[in-house]
C-alpha cells in the first residue's frame, strides 16, 4: 500500500489568484465566510502508474461539438453543501477586470480565454478541435466553465482539470443573466460551479493513476454570462472571493457570420501586451478551431507569450472598471430583454461582434 498524503503542498504549481496576490490577501482585514471542508487525499502515485488519461481518451471527437437541445438531465442543481473556504476580494481588485498593465514591458504576455457555457434544457458541446490544438501546441489558456457543463461533461472536465496548461474559472451554474437575479438564485449561480468543481476534483484525485496537474481547492476567477453584470451581482461575485474577468478583445465567435480569417485577423490586430481575449469552446464558437492555427503562430512570431489569466494578473496591475461590458459600456444591458425568463434561449445576431458571450 502506498502512504497517503494531503496534496495541499503540491498545489503551488497551478497558480490561482489568491496565490498570485498573497500579499494583498494577507493585508485584507476580512472574515473567512465559509467552513473548510476535508481536503481530498490521494495515494501517492507510483512512478510506473499510468497517466490518468491516454492520448486516445483525450482526443476530441467531432460529434461532441454540437450542443443538444431538449436535454434536461442536468438541470437539477445538486444540494447546497458547504464549499471550500475563501476570502472576499479586497479593495483594489474589485470590479470588472478587462486587461492587465504589465510590470515588465519587455514580455508580451496575453491570456487566451474560452467560455464553456451551458443553459437549462440543453447539453452544450465540447469543441475538441480547440482543446486538442492547444494541447498539441502547448498553448496555455483559461477555461471559464459552467457548473452545469462540468456535470454534463464529467469525463471531459476531469481531463481538463488534469491538464497543467489549463486554468479553470467559474462561468456560473447555468448561464443565467446575473443582472436579473438576487438572493439565493444569485448565490446559487455563483456557488454552483465551485460545488461541481470540488466533486470533479475529488473524483480525479481518487483515480488510481498518475495525475499531470494538481488543481487548487478553489476557483478564483469568474466570468459573467453574456459579460453582463450590475453593481449588485458584481459585488456578490467579489464577496464570494472571485475576481470578475472580462476581456479587452472579443473574437465575436458566437456569430455564425464571423469567418476564421476574420477572427484570426481581429486577434492579430487587437492583441496588445496584457490583453485578455475571449472565445468559446462549448460548440458555440463558430470557426474558432480554424482561426487559432492562423492567429496563434502569428502572435507567437510577433513575440506574444500565452499565459493563464492568473499568471497575467501576477505579472502586473489589473485594469478594472465598475461596469461590465463587451465592447462599449452599456452594450450588455440589452440581454435583460432576452433573458427575463430563466429558460429563454440566447439571442443571436448573425454577423455582429456583439453576439451573446
Ligand atoms: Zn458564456
Amino acid at each position: 500500500m502506498q502512504s497517503r498524503h494531503v496534496r495541499t503542498d503540491r498545489h503551488s504549481s497551478r497558480m490561482n489568484l489568491s496565490r498570485a496576490s498573497r500579499w494583498i490577501w494577507a493585508a485584507a482585514t476580512v472574515t473567512v465566510a465559509a467552513t473548510r471542508i476535508a481536503v481530498p487525499t490521494l495515494a501517492e502515485p507510483a512512478a510506473d502508474m499510468p497517466a490518468c488519461f491516454s492520448a486516445a481518451a483525450l482526443a476530441g471527437k467531432p460529434e461532441e461539438k454540437a450542443p443538444q437541445k431538449g436535454v434536461h438531465t442536468y438541470d437539477q442543481m445538486p444540494k447546497r453543501t458547504p464549499v471550500a473556504s475563501f476570502m472576499p476580494v479586497p479593495y483594489g481588485l474589485r470590479g470588472a477586470i478587462r486587461r492587465v498593465a504589465l510590470a515588465d514591458p519587455s514580455r508580451k504576455l496575453v491570456a487566451l480565454t474560452f467560455d464553456m457555457c451551458e443553459q437549462p434544457g440543453e447539453r452544450a458541446g465540447y469543441d475538441g478541435a480547440i482543446i486538442d490544438y492547444l494541447r498539441r501546441e502547448n498553448v496555455k489558456a483559461t477555461l471559464f466553465v459552467g457548473g452545469k457543463w462540468m456535470r454534463s461533461h464529467a469525463e471531459r472536465f476531469e481531463q481538463l482539470l488534469d491538464s497543467p496548461q489549463f486554468e479553470i474559472g467559474n462561468h456560473s451554474e447555468a448561464h443565467r443573466n446575473l443582472r436579473l437575479l438576487d438572493g439565493q438564485p444569485l448565490a446559487d449561480e455563483i456557488e454552483g460551479p465551485q460545488r461541481a468543481y470540488e466533486a470533479a476534483r475529488a473524483s480525479l484525485l481518487a483515480r488510481q493513476c498518475r495525475p499531470a496537474a494538481q488543481p487548487p481547492e478553489r476557483l478564483g476567477l469568474f466570468r459573467f454570462p453574456y459579460g453582463a453584470c450590475n453593481p449588485q451581482s458584481l459585488a456578490a461575485v467579489n464577496d464570494a472571493g472571485l475576481l470578475a474577468i472580462q476581456w479587452d478583445h472579443s473574437t465575436g465567435d458566437p456569430s455564425p457570420g464571423q469567418s476564421a480569417k476574420a477572427i484570426a485577423n481581429g486577434m492579430i490586430r487587437e492583441t496588445t501586451p496584457g490583453s485578455i481575449l475571449i472565445a468559446h469552446a462549448n460548440g458555440r464558437g463558430w470557426h474558432t478551431a480554424d482561426a487559432l492555427p492562423i492567429a496563434i503562430p502569428k502572435l507567437r512570431a510577433m513575440g506574444f507569450e500565452f499565459v493563464t489569466v492568473s499568471e497575467l494578473l501576477a505579472s502586473g496591475k489589473p485594469e478594472t472598471v465598475e461596469r461590465c461590458y463587451n465592447m462599449h459600456p452599456g452594450d450588455t444591458d440589452k440581454y435583460d430583454h432576452f433573458h427575463a425568463s430563466l429558460t429563454s434561449k440566447p439571442a443571436r445576431s448573425a454577423g455582429s461582434k456583439e453576439a451573446p458571450q
